[in-house]
């Protein structure tokens, strides 16, 4: 894919510090960490997000996700680790090539999570379950 940095990044056009690799996935550092260690799985094919990637592959970044995770806790002493994926603008998506954040986090480090989450109204659970399974 042209002009996607994460390509590049796996063909080696774009300098990286790579921590891990195989036939299917690269992880390397982001560029900017949440806290330090912060990394990103990417696959070594294009995909641009969740709903391109297949299933295949998602499994195998979600393998990495796992390695990576212990080594963070036992290398860097994460006291836990947030695994995420940003997919489209909306959720914060601005690499448009799939990739997982691993993210060591740091007891008290303040980073908030969900803000403004509120409760479901009256009859709107049941509602919104049966659009989802409407939609598998
Ligand atoms: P997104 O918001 O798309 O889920 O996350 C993209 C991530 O890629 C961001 O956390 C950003 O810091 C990281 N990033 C963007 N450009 C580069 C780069 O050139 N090198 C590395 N290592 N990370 C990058
Ligand atoms: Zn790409």
């Amino acid at each position: 894919m042209e002009n996607c940095i994460f390509c590049k990044i796996v063909k080696g056009e774009i300098p990286s510090n790579k921590i891990y690799e195989d036939e299917n996935v690269l992880v390397f550092l982001d560029i900017a960490p949440v806290n330090l260690g912060h990394s990103l799985i990417v696959p070594k094919k294009h995909f641009a997000n969740i709903y391109e990637t297949p299933e295949e592959t998602l499994a195998e970044m979600m393998k990495a996700a796992k390695k990576i995770s212990k080594a963070l806790k036992s290398e860097l002493g994460a006291d836990g680790i947030n695994v995420t994926m940003n997919n489209d603008p909306a959720a914060g998506q601005i690499i448009f090539h799939s990739h997982i954040h691993v993210i060591p986090r740091l007891s008290g480090d303040g980073f908030p999570l969900w803000h403004g989450r509120r409760p479901y109204q009256e009859g709107e659970m049941n509602e919104v379950e049966k659009k989802i399974i409407g939609g598998l």
